[in-house]
């Protein structure tokens, strides 16, 4: 017996006969790689960046088959030992950052394309997005939703940490029917075993950080590819292109993967894009398919606004700029970031329906802290828009007045300066999650201390973790 702490400090074991477990399978012990390892991008969050600064795991495995994968769960049944899943860690609340040290498991060996069907293709959890999509542009095909993060983000990491994306304007976000058919999920026990879902049933897994259960594979739908122009087009101010949004966006003909409109003072940030744009006006970053770029021009013109770039991909490659989906989603606040390291972010559902007035509202009372950037998209057959915006950060207190002066004007917040699934996912409780985390994970392993719900209903049984409602949640109902 040699016992002694490795990287988190947290773990005092015969961390040699843990390692000789793993036989072939690839691990990684150096202290900096393992350090590398246990990072995401919550550093976007000045609270998180302080909570989360120490929190490392021990040893990093790589497996490389299906075997592979379930020999780690094997032995970290065996051992007790804290698991967490990782694919490209670039989740941004601190998903994938182990809070009681442990093991690492590393999905992105686990990269292989299955099949690719006439309307779908199957693949490993840890297969790169962008890697997929070409794969597909091949067979004429793309994947409907992805992260702007594909050039890095894995399928499992996107399913099992990411909710939407380029794609939800036009087909809804990731948990929407259809998208992923169908996932195979490895448990962590004795025998880890794989489970099938399907269709509505994937949302047991969906966006549950990694604690239920190890995503292996999973059947993703697709679609035909089109020939996307990227275009960026500009409007005096901010309300005034969130109006045009609106209208656009109701033009389900258009056909559009990406809507998205942007504060004036995001343009200073967007430096790779250089005179193309200009940097006193409101900004609207769409994909529209090159049949409909006239039509597209026609409404930004109409709606007082004018187009200033609009390139095809081979253009956008050919110029060395990034792609336009790198200035939406949270890639705009990467952009501000990378200016200003004293901004941080929200995430803010805005009100149905929508209402350009209740955004002038709050663009005009928050405008010297909060530089507004709405994504549309569709769900449940209307336009929806969430806004990411760029805050200028002073202290907590003062971040939460601002989330409460969102509250008060309607709006939903995932707050993602909480590093728990209901914080990040507006306080939802998702007892299904719950449920198939005491199913497929008994010992408690997987991602531990990222559900605030889980410590009291960890002891229920499964079935009746299940039936638990919203009103279980009041103080004293949960034993
Ligand atoms: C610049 C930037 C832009 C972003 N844009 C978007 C966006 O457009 N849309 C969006 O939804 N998100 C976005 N995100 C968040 C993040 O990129 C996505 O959620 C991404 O898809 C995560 O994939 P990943 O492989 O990096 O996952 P990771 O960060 O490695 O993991 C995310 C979570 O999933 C779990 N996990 C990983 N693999 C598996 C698996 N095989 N089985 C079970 N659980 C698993 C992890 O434990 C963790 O809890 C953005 C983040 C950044 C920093």
């Amino acid at each position: 017996m040699n016992d002694s702490t490795l990287t988190s400090g947290k773990i005092k074991l015969d961390w040699d006969a843990f390692k000789a477990e793993f036989g072939d399978i690839e691990i990684i012990d150096k202290p900096a790689r393992v350090k590398k390892s246990s990072r995401d991008f919550f550093w976007y969050s000045p609270i998180l960046e302080r909570q989360l600064e120490d929190a490392y795991g021990d040893i990093v495995a790589r497996p490389a088959s299906q075997e592979q994968l379930g020999e780690c769960l094997r032995i970290a049944y065996a051992w007790d030992m804290p698991c967490v899943i990782r694919g490209g860690g670039t989740g941004n609340y601190g998903q994938a950052v182990p809070l009681d040290g442990g093991l690492i498991i590393d999905m992105t060996r686990l990269d292989r394309i299955v099949e690719i069907g006439d309307d779908h293709i199957r693949v490993e959890a840890g297969a790169v997005i962008a890697d997929v999509n070409r794969a597909l542009h091949r067979h004429g095909r793309e994947l409907p939703v992805f992260p702007s993060t594909q050039n890095i983000a894995t399928v499992g990491g996107f399913i099992g940490g990411g909710s939407g994306g380029i794609g939800s304007f036009r087909h809804g976000p990731l948990a929407a029917p259809g998208i992923v058919p169908r996932l195979k999920v490895m448990s962590l026990e004795e025998s880890p075993q794989l489970h099938v879902f399907d269709d509505a049933d994937i949302n047991i897994v969906h966006h549950a950080w990694g604690m239920n259960g190890v995503i292996y594979e999973a059947t993703l739908q697709t679609v035909p590819r089109c020939d996307w122009i990227n275009v960026i087009a500009s409007f005096a101010d901010y309300p005034t292109a969130f109006a045009a949004g609106m209208s656009i966006g109701g033009d389900r003909s258009l056909g559009a993967k990406l809507l998205s409109v942007l504060d004036a003072r995001f343009a200073v940030y967007f430096t790779a894009l250089g005179e193309r744009i200009p940097c006193d006006r409101a900004l609207m970053n769409s994909m529209v398919p090159r049949e409909r770029l006239d039509r597209f021009r026609d409404l930004v013109e109409s709606s007082g606004g004018s187009l200033d770039l609009a390139l095809d991909e081979a253009e956008t490659a050919a110029a060395e700029i990034p792609h336009v989906f790198e200035f939406s989603y949270n890639h705009t606040t990467l952009q501000a970031l990378k200016a200003d390291k004293s901004v941080t972010y929200l995430q803010v559902g805005a009100p149905l329906p929508l209402d350009v007035e209740n955004i002038k509202t709050l663009h005009e009372l928050l405008h010297d802290e909060v530089l507004m950037h709405h994504e549309f998209s569709v769900r449940d057959d209307g336009l929806a828009a969430w806004d990411i915006p760029v805050i200028r950060y002073t202290t907590e207190a003062r971040l939460y007045e601002i989330i409460d002066i969102f509250r008060q004007h309607g709006c939903a917040i995932a707050d993602p300066h909480q590093n728990n699934v209901e914080g990040g996912g507006m306080k939802n409780a998702n007892f299904k999650h719950l449920a198939w985390k005491k199913r497929l994970d008994p010992k408690d392993l997987l991602n531990s201390g990222k559900s605030l719900l889980w410590p009291r209903v960890k002891d229920l049984p499964a079935e009746q973790i299940e039936n638990l409602t919203r009103a279980d949640l009041e103080p004293g109902a949960i034993a």
